[in-house]
């Protein structure tokens, strides 16, 4: 192999949707690249790691191969690589809840939508043939899927298919070309890939590490740290309140018998509705702080 065996190579998208959450995300866990944005590869300074810059597309095949031992791809993109290749050796190891997005099917406008079956006989515009046959296949349609690799929406003006399945956010773009959402085909967001081939033992080592501080950044992104007071009959009402916080701290107050602080590392976001409800409940001098980092 040409790459180091001892560092890790992660692949990222170069440009488009996924690469400043990608770049982030990285950033977040501690590393710091060299390079400038139109470099091909990055090292990182100050951990063991090289970071290439590729094409979505790409990213699935280069962590199979072992090129890259991670990757940050959609989910859309790993399920169509999925489907076509068998049993790649990818896993994933952390969805990462950015990228959000829909595989919808479109149809004009001025057509009579009635379900799936309207389908049959018919011809879908995709860049995801794999995963919409599978969906079709599902609804006991028969229609033909035509592989498009961009501009899928222009599909029914060019008569290549009166139907496609894209990818939406706001639908603002099947608006303009005379397109209704009708169908959800597949819920996307992009998520963290590991190779299950075989690597050094260097390598396996420096990725627990990455793993872990990067679930440390994805558990610390909603977390709050909570502080707050409470009479002893209080507690049990105010800690159901305290969002997704598993065993609150509780001390007793000095020269205040009966009376209680409790601190609790929330994983949810705690909203001025919660704190609310925290007073109602009997709480006082309540504290909200950001929580830097976390390792569980
Ligand atoms: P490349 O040049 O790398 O091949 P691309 O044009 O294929 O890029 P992008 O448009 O940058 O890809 O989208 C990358 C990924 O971002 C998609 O595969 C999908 O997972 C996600 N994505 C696409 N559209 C949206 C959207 N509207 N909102 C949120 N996420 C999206
Ligand atoms: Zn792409």
């Amino acid at each position: 192999m040409l790459v180091d065996a001892d560092r890790l190579h992660i692949a990222i998208q170069k440009n488009g949707r996924l690469s400043d959450t990608s770049r982030e995300l990285l950033k977040d866990a501690g590393l710091r690249l060299q390079n400038g944005r139109n470099a091909l590869t990055a090292r990182v300074e100050n951990f063991p790691a090289d970071i290439m810059f590729v094409r979505d597309d790409d990213i699935p095949t280069f962590v199979a191969d072992g090129v890259c031992e991670f990757g940050i791809v959609g989910g859309n993109v790993l399920e169509e690589f999925r489907l076509s290749s068998g049993e790649p050796a990818v896993e994933v190891v952390a969805p990462l809840g950015t990228a959000r997005c829909s595989l919808k099917l479109a149809a004009p406008e001025a057509s009579a939508w009635e379900g799936p079956q309207s389908l049959e006989g018919q011809r879908i515009a995709t860049s995801y043939p794999r995963i919409v046959a599978r969906w079709l296949e599902e609804q006991g349609v028969t229609a033909t899927v035509v592989k498009m690799n961009g501009a899928v929406e222009l599909a029914p003006r060019l008569r290549i298919a009166p139907f496609i399945c894209d990818l939406v956010s706001t639908g603002a773009t099947l608006e303009a070309n005379g397109l209704k959402a009708v169908a959800d085909v597949y819920d996307s967001e992009a998520v963290l890939i590991r190779t299950t081939r075989p690597i050094s033992d260097a390598a396996r080592a420096q990725g627990e590490a990455l793993l872990s501080r990067i679930q440390g950044v994805l558990t610390t992104k909603d977390a709050k740290y909570i502080l707050l007071n409470a009479s002893s009959e209080a507690l049990p009402a105010i800690t159901r309140i305290l969002p997704g916080a598993e065993a609150p701290t509780i001390i007793p107050l000095h020269g205040r018998p009966g009376h209680f602080a409790v601190h609790a590392v929330c994983q949810e976001s705690v909203f001025w509705e919660t704190l609310e409800q925290l007073k109602g409940a009997g709480a006082s001098a309540i504290l909200v702080l950001p929580i830097e980092k976390m390792m569980m």
